[in-house]
C-alpha cells in the first residue's frame, strides 16, 4: 500500500533522539528551548510554546484569548474536529463559515456576511479559527480586516502549513493573526510523533500559553500573589494542564527542521508532476492562490461526477484495492454525530458538502517516489476509464 502520508526519518534523526535518551533531561531540558527558538527564527515569530499536540496548542491559545463560557468561536467546517474542539473544551459554542470553492480554505465573503448578521442578533464570535487546509493559507489579509472591525481574535490552524508562505513571508510569522499553530504529527510536514507548536509575537499571550502548558503553575514571583517561601517556591496561579512536550519530540524536531525547506520543495516538484500527469482525467485539480506558497501537506482531487458513471466511493474503494492509500480530508465537521447534536444540518454549509462528495487525498509525502507516483496515476487513470 502506498500511504497518503509518511514520515522521513533518517539516521540523523535517530542518532538525535538517542542522544537525548543518554543525556540527564527526558523532559524540561534544553531542547525544547532550543526547538521553539528555531521554529521561531524560521517563521520570524517572537515567541513559540511547544506542547504535546497542535490539539493541546489549539486549546492553551484559545485559553490565552481568554475564550470562554458565552463566547462563541468560528472555524471552517472542513478541518479535522481539533479546530473545533478548542472552543468547546473551553466551555465556548462554536459555529462554522463556508469554505470557498477555490481554495477549499473558510471563506471571508462568507465570514463578513455571516459577522454582519451576528452583530445584529448580538452574537458576534471572540475568536476565528482559518485552516490553512493542505497548507495554502486562508485570505489573511481579509480575515484579519474582518478581525479589526468586529473586534474579533485570530488563532490560525497552520497545522498543514509549516514551510509555507503567504504574501513572500513565512506562515506563523503573525502579520495577520494572534496566535499561530502547527501540527508535528507523523503525517505532518515536519514530525515529532506527537507535538505541536503555538506561535506568537505577543509577551503576554506567550506567557500565558507557558503557564498552560505547565500546570498553571509559576516559579516567577513577580506574577505570585504570595511571597516565595523559600527557593522551593512555586505557585499555582491559573489552572493548566500538563501539555510538556518532552526532550526526545524536541531532539526530533530540531533535527527535522533541517529538512523543511527541501520537504516543501519535493512536494512541490510532487504537486507539479500530478498536476500534469493528471490533466486530462475529469477532475478538479488543487487550485493555488498566487499570493500563496503552500506548504503541500495534502494533494487533494475532486471528482468532476457529472462526467463520469462511477461514484465517489466507487474510486475510493478501487484505489485501496489497488493498493493506493488514498483518504479523505475531511468529513465536514457540523455533520459529526457530535456536533449535529448542537443543531447543525448537512444543508447548512454547501460549499462544504459539495466537497465532502468528490474530495479524495492523493498519496504526498517526501519518500514517494516518481515511480510510485506514477503507479499512483496508471491506476487512477485505468479506473476513471472503465464503466461500471
Ligand atoms: C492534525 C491536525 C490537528 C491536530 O493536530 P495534533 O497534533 O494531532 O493534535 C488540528 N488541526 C488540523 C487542521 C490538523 O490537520
Amino acid at each position: 500500500m502506498i500511504p497518503y502520508g509518511k514520515q522521513d526519518i533518517t539516521q540523523a534523526d535517530i542518532d538525535a533522539v538517542v542522544n537525548v535518551l543518554q543525556s540527564d533531561f527526558l523532559t524540561q531540558g534544553p531542547m525544547v528551548p532550543r526547538f521553539e527558538e528555531l521554529v521561531a527564527a524560521h517563521v520570524d515569530a517572537k515567541h513559540a510554546v511547544a506542547v504535546n499536540s497542535a490539539t493541546s496548542a489549539l486549546h492553551i491559545a484559545c485559553m490565552a484569548l481568554g475564550l470562554g463560557e458565552g463566547d462563541w468561536l468560528w472555524t471552517s467546517p472542513v478541518t479535522f474536529v481539533a479546530s473545533a474542539n478548542c472552543g468547546l473544551y473551553c466551555g465556548a459554542k462554536v459555529d462554522f463559515v463556508d469554505i470557498d470553492p477555490k481554495t477549499y480554505d473558510l471563506c471571508p465573503v462568507e465570514l463578513e456576511a455571516k459577522l454582519k448578521q451576528a452583530k445584529i442578533d448580538n452574537r458576534l464570535p471572540k475568536v476565528v479559527v482559518p485552516v490553512h487546509l493542505c497548507g495554502q493559507p486562508c485570505d489573511m489579509a481579509a480575515i484579519s480586516k474582518l478581525a479589526q472591525e468586529y473586534g474579533f481574535k485570530i488563532i490560525e490552524d497552520a497545522s498543514h502549513a509549516i514551510g509555507g508562505k503567504y504574501k513572500g513571508e513565512f506562515i506563523g510569522n503573525g502579520r495577520y493573526s494572534d496566535i499561530t499553530v502547527f501540527s508535528f504529527h507523523p503525517v505532518k510536514i515536519v514530525t515529532t510523533a506527537e507535538g505541536g507548536m503555538a506561535m506568537t509575537n505577543s509577551a503576554d499571550l506567550a506567557e500565558k500559553m507557558n503557564l498552560h502548558r505547565s500546570h498553571g503553575i509559576t516559579r516567577d514571583p513577580h506574577l505570585m500573589t504570595h511571597a516565595p517561601d523559600g527557593p522551593w517556591y512555586y505557585q499555582q496561579i491559573a489552572l493548566g494542564y500538563n501539555y510538556r512536550m518532552t526532550e526526545l519530540q524536541a531532539a526530533l524536531g530540531v533535527s527535522q527542521m533541517e529538512r523543511l525547506d527541501a520537504y516543501v520543495t519535493r512536494r512541490h516538484e510532487l504537486a507539479k508532476r500530478y498536476d500534469q500527469l493528471l490533466a486530462d482525467l475529469p477532475l478538479t485539480l488543487p487550485w493555488q492562490h498566487p499570493n500563496s506558497y503552500s506548504g503541500l501537506h495534502l494533494y487533494v482531487i475532486r471528482l468532476q461526477l457529472e462526467n463520469t458513471n462511477l461514484s465517489h466511493l466507487d474510486v475510493f474503494e478501487a484505489l485501496r484495492e489497488q493498493g493506493i492509500g488514498v483518504n479523505l480530508h475531511y468529513i465536514p465537521v457540523h455533520i459529526q454525530p457530535y456536533f449535529r447534536e448542537m443543531g447543525f444540518s448537512e444543508n447548512d454549509f454547501p460549499q462544504s458538502m459539495a466537497y465532502y462528495r468528490d474530495a479524495i487525498s492523493l498519496p504526498m509525502f517526501q519518500g514517494l517516489t516518481n515511480e510510485q507516483q506514477d503507479t499512483v496515476v496508471a491506476v487512477l487513470t485505468e479506473i476513471l476509464s472503465s464503466q461500471p
